[in-house]
């Protein structure tokens, strides 16, 4: 029992902070929308699922080994990593998800007073893990659905601890390239250190796109964040990890728990890092159907911002969170992008044909229906 209000428990910072709600099961979803089959366009999942060498190891995976508690600090994937990239072992950290090294690194370097930069309309879970651990977020509006670097020069002060770059951006697909990342690098002069969320960087071609790995050998207050979630088809298994130069990880390594990996994520890891036909074969899926959703959406006369990474955003002459719901009765599951500050915007994640033809006759039916039924009532 617990004898005072429960209120005067909790911080101030946690009573005013909202739960993230998850979406509810596939299943429970389909009963729900009274939907037969399902395409799942939220999350950017590789549509192609784990290469075939990790989808192996999945399934051999001795059940024994269940009982074990798995490497505690990721041991084989590290050394592995480590001499693709030309690294130390010790530059990486591994989290059950780069969700997870998040708060690694707000942890690591922010205490009361402290402060982090982002944009506004980017990841929302450097914010959130910043708000309910008590910590400001300068929030800096984009510009032109880009990071703004000038603004968030001017939005870094005393306090400011980390700065949050999303390249490329989920969910606006831009990205700051080399010239541009290394001239905010040199403003901020090492006074911060600078987090880039590389998540998508495997399906970015554009050869002036930066390398966070690479920049942290002459700016060591970089961290860059990558996943096997996005590009290696492993978002069910959760690993994610960050790689900064030694000093700073050594810094980072105190506030992470061990054992956050589990023994399939990291057998199933070891197997797909050198599998570059799956990045080839994954990218040249996502280049092309991106091309025809982009064509098949502006052909509906809506305005898309398509760049980089593996998903799209849509502008709707509607509200997002009833176009969900539209959509999901007719099986096709997006983002809804209120969440992100982007109301009556949409994100679709790239999938197969098949996928992507569902989700433009099911927009279709849906805009014909509220627009030229309602017209006047329902736009932005
Ligand atoms: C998906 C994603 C992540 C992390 O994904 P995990 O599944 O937790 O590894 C991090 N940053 C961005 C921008 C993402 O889209």
């Amino acid at each position: 029992m617990v004898t005072v209000p429960l209120s005067d428990l909790v911080p101030e910072y946690i009573r005013r902070f909202e739960a993230y709600v998850p979406s509810k099961p596939d299943a429970e979803l389909m009963k729900l929308y009274g939907c037969s089959r399902l395409f799942r366009l939220n999350n950017n999942e590789n549509p192609l699922g784990p290469p075939p060498g990790a989808q192996e190891i999945i399934k051999r995976f001795p059940p024994i080994k269940a009982s074990l508690y798995p490497s505690g600090d990721v041991y084989f994937v590290r050394n592995k990593l480590a001499s693709r990239f030309g690294l130390d072992p010790d530059q990486f950290l591994f989290g059950n998800g780069a969700n997870e090294v998040i708060a690694f690194v707000i942890k690591a370097f922010c205490q009361e007073g402290d402060n982090i930069v982002t944009a506004d309309k980017t990841f929302s879970v450097y914010e959130w893990v910043a708000e309910f651990s008590g910590f400001k977020t300068h929030l800096v509006p984009i510009k032109d659905f880009a990071f703004d670097d000038e603004a968030m020069l001017k939005a870094v002060d005393g306090r400011t601890k980390i700065i949050f770059i999303c390249n490329p951006n989920n969910p606006t697909g831009t990205y700051w390239n080399t010239e541009k990342m290394t001239r905010f690098l040199d403003r901020v002069a090492g006074r911060q250190i600078v987090v880039i969320d590389e998540a998508y960087c495997e399906f970015v071609s554009k050869p002036d796109y930066p390398n966070g790995i690479k920049l942290m050998e002459e700016y060591p207050n970089v961290v860059a964040f990558r996943t096997f979630s996005k590009m290696y088809g492993l978002a069910g298994l959760r690993i994610g990890y960050l790689v900064g130069s030694r000093e700073v990880v050594d810094v980072i390594r105190r506030t992470c728990v061990v054992y956050s990996v589990n023994g399939v994520a990291q057998d199933a890891v070891m197997a797909a890092i050198d599998d570059d036909d799956h990045v080839a074969r994954t990218r040249e899926l996502v280049d092309t159907e991106k091309a025809y959703l982009d064509r098949e959406l502006r052909a509906l006369g809506l305005e898309v911002q398509a760049a980089e990474g593996c998903y799209v955003m849509v502008r709707l002459p509607m509200s997002d969170t009833l176009a969900y719901r539209k959509l999901m009765t007719r099986g096709v599951m997006i983002r809804s992008m209120t969440g992100f500050r982007f109301p009556n915007w949409i994100r679709v994640s790239i999938g197969r044909r098949e996928a992507m033809e569902a989700f433009i006759e099911a927009l279709s039916t849906i805009l014909d229906k509220t627009d030229r039924g309602a017209s006047g009532r329902v736009s932005s």
